[in-house]
């Protein structure tokens, strides 16, 4: 219970006096501290005092413009008007003065060039300011674009004759200047830590910052994060972290990152209120800037504009992303599926979606974890009907139901299906306990009265008047779920008059470890529910279909699968070209690839540090690829270790000793334990004789006959370790 004490700011709380900050003069950042009381009320009223708040950051107001508020429109049209005759006056002076001297030709024409770009990128970042409230001032918007144009022209006219750039100079000038370049830093050809770098001009922003799990060839390691080394070496340029959605695979490296470098973070209520609770327990909350922002709101990143547009996914308040760059527009769907009866939230803003297309778009990059899968994917309200059944099913047995702690709206699901059929819900799990928590708070879930109970009561209640919610469908061996199965759990015992369900599918990789967790219930005489044998569990994730609509209707110039395996993204091009985009015009890339994009081209133009670095226990990446090496070793071969002591006349004092470690049983292999040893001894008593005591070469040597020798006899190479004193 002490994990409830986590606590978040209000959403509405912080939304006011966000806006009350946007009509507000006084450009001082200032914190935000609430402190709340907190879900469920009947059981966490005894816990006010351990109740913790969160600082939301609130920053300034100047980053935002409301679409909505008509005074930020005119302010947005009267700025740019006055710095634009500012910088053409300005400008115009600096050519002058610049190129008054023609002695030396060369020379002028390469700070021609400088001029140039330079001059360009100040127009584009007067028209970003324009566009922004694009709606309702089209009028005035154009005659300032067409004075603008005027005055561009005479500009490279000016140019021109002054200085004698060549019309193809320009073109390549203006090519250069139209590119935008990403960075892939995780998220290909794996599923988890998402992170990718945008990149306009000298401007960078960072979209999502999550975390892998280890999978079978990664012994001992916690996690997985991305490397940050390309972000350190970028710092001063990147702007801030964008993020989709609150699951791990998209914010879990955020502590990681920050504990280096401080950037702001961007993100819907619900997706801020989980990255807030992981900084608090991480001790980073009272530095972090974190920024709640809606759909439809704008955040500006230098030369850059993003968006979040409401999607629908497994957890609520995920968001797709437009980069409105002076590049072009680009789309990312973060995570997304469309479900047109989603339990909680809106569907998918597809309105928004073919309005960015209608518009014109450069490139899209799009969801591919389902690419393999036809059709659609399931609306949640599909899992309602089987959950529905299933209570009734269980009749006066127990429910335990292990879900995944952040499917919220599964969640929400079960909080109503057990207040229909009468019974109260407790929550193992301290990933459950803490998810459950922050929604319930942020107004993500609706709890009726007196529905939760602790799981300490639990046994005061009959059997058929109680649903357990729990973490394990996976088989995680820490799980609630796991321990249970193997009587390992604390407060629950089970037993024949359990009724279990798993309402999630296993990810690749984890079946056989859910497998055993479920053969061990079965064990006990629980009755197990899963997924094969009925609808209890939807993906959050767009099929073919779906992906196939979303490209029409966004229809790009140049498309980009991401979040997916090799396979997946393959899959998810095909579909792209079935849709009649040629090969030329999509990218299948790979971590460490720098993209470059423009109205002309999508290509490779380098590699960037990217990768993988191991978090085990408190180390952050001091397990590197050989230690792992080690570990595997050590893990499908054993160890053996030689102990000598030596007499540096060459009298051999003690040994050698041969142990043994995960590779044979000593007692039971006594003769090729001997063996073994008389090698080692005629080895020592060799270099010794012959003068040559340079204990590496000893060692090798030890290492190289008695590798041979187990090879010889037993087929294993175990890894051999001598360790010789000298005294
Ligand atoms: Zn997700
Ligand atoms: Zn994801």
């Amino acid at each position: 219970m002490q994990n409830f004490a986590r606590v978040i700011n209000g959403g509405n709380f912080v939304t006011s006096k966000f806006n009350e900050k946007n009509s507000s003069t006084s450009p001082n950042d200032e914190k935000i501290k609430k402190e709340s009381s907190f879900f469920p009320n009947a059981v966490l009223g005894k816990q006010a005092d351990q109740l913790l708040s969160l600082d939301l950051n609130i920053s300034k107001n100047e980053q935002y413009l409301k679409p909505n508020s008509l005074t930020n429109q005119v302010s947005a049209i009267n700025l740019p008007k006055k710095v634009f005759n500012q910088s053409k006056n300005k400008n115009i002076q600096q050519i002058n003065k610049k190129f008054k001297d023609n002695e030396i030709k060369a020379q002028k024409e390469e700070d021609t060039k400088q001029s140039f770009q330079k001059n360009t990128h100040k127009t584009f970042k007067n028209n970003v300011i324009e566009s922004l409230p694009k709606k309702n001032h089209n009028t005035a918007s154009s005659k300032l674009n067409s004075k603008k144009n005027q005055f561009n022209s005479k500009r490279l006219d000016q140019n021109k004759q002054e200085n004698g750039i060549s019309p193809n100079a320009k073109t390549a000038i203006s090519k250069n200047q139209l590119s935008i370049k990403v960075a892939f830093l995780g998220g290909l050809n794996e599923i988890g830590k998402n992170i990718t770098l945008f990149e306009c001009k000298d401007d960078m922003f960072l979209l999502d910052c999550g975390m892998a799990f280890p999978d079978g060839d990664m012994p001992g390691v916690d996690l997985v994060i991305p490397d940050f080394t390309y972000i350190e070496q970028n710092i001063d340029k990147i702007k801030g972290i964008v993020l989709t959605h609150g699951h791990e695979d998209h914010i879990g490296a955020i502590p990681y990152l920050l504990e280096r470098v401080n950037l702001p973070i961007y993100g819907t209520k619900l997706t801020i209120g989980l990255v807030g609770a992981k900084l608090k327990e991480a001790g980073l909350l009272r530095k972090a800037k974190l920024n709640v922002i809606n759909c439809k709101q704008h955040i500006r990143f230098g030369c850059m504009r993003v968006e979040l547009i409401h999607v629908n996914h497994s957890i609520p308040d995920s968001v797709a992303v437009a980069i409105h760059s002076p590049a072009g527009t680009l789309v990312h769907t973060g995570d997304f599926k469309i479900d047109c009866t989603p339990l909680q939230d809106d569907m998918i803003d597809l309105c928004h979606l073919a309005h960015l297309g209608n518009q014109g778009v450069l490139a899209l990059f799009a969801d591919s974890t389902n690419a393999e899968r036809p059709g659609y994917t399931m609306t949640e309200q599909k899992v309602i009907e089987s959950f529905q059944n299933l209570f009734y099913e269980a009749q006066d047995r127990r429910i335990i139901i292990a879900s995944f702690a952040s499917n919220i709206s599964r969640l929400q699901q079960i909080i109503h299906c057990a207040h229909r059929y009468g019974r109260k819900v407790a929550y193992s799990g301290r990933s459950i306990i803490s998810y459950m928590a922050i929604a319930a708070e942020l107004g993500f879930l609706n709890i009726p009265e007196g529905v939760i109970i602790d799981i300490d009561l639990i046994n005061r209640y009959p059997k058929d008047k109680v649903v357990l919610l729990t973490t394990g469908s996976q088989g995680e061996p820490m799980s609630a779920l796991t321990r249970m199965a193997y009587s390992d759990h604390r407060k629950i015992i089970v037993g024949p008059d359990d009724f279990i369900i798993i309402s999630a599918n296993p990810i690749p990789g984890n079946e056989k470890t859910i497998g055993a967790v479920i053969n061990e219930l079965l064990k006990r005489g629980c009755h197990v529910v899963y997924e094969s044998m009925y609808d209890v569990h939807v993906s959050g994730h767009a099929c073919q279909e779906e992906l196939k609509l979303i490209e029409g209707l966004i229809k790009p110039q140049y498309f980009i699968p991401v979040h997916g395996e090799q396979k997946h993204l393959r899959k998810h091009a095909g579909l792209a070209k079935a849709m009649g985009m040629p090969d030329s015009r999509i990218f299948i890339g790979e971590i460490g690839d720098l993209l470059e994009i423009n109205k002309d081209y999508i290509k490779k133009i380098g590699s960037v540090p990217a990768g993988r670095v191991f978090v085990d226990g408190s180390g952050v990446g001091d397990v590197g690829n050989l230690v792992l090496k080690e570990r595997k070793h050590l893990a499908e071969d054993g160890l053996i270790v030689i102990v000598a002591v030596m007499e540096s006349s060459g009298n051999i004092i003690s040994g050698p000793d041969i142990l043994s470690r995960g590779f044979v049983f000593v007692k039971e292999s006594e003769p090729l334990m001997k063996e073994a040893r008389r090698k080692a001894f005629g080895i020592l008593e060799s270099h010794y004789k012959r003068g040559k005591r340079e204990l590496g070469a000893i060692k090798m040597r030890l290492n190289e006959e008695l590798s041979k020798l187990f090879f010889d006899k037993t087929k294993r190479n175990p890894m051999i370790l001598p360790v010789i004193m000298e005294i």
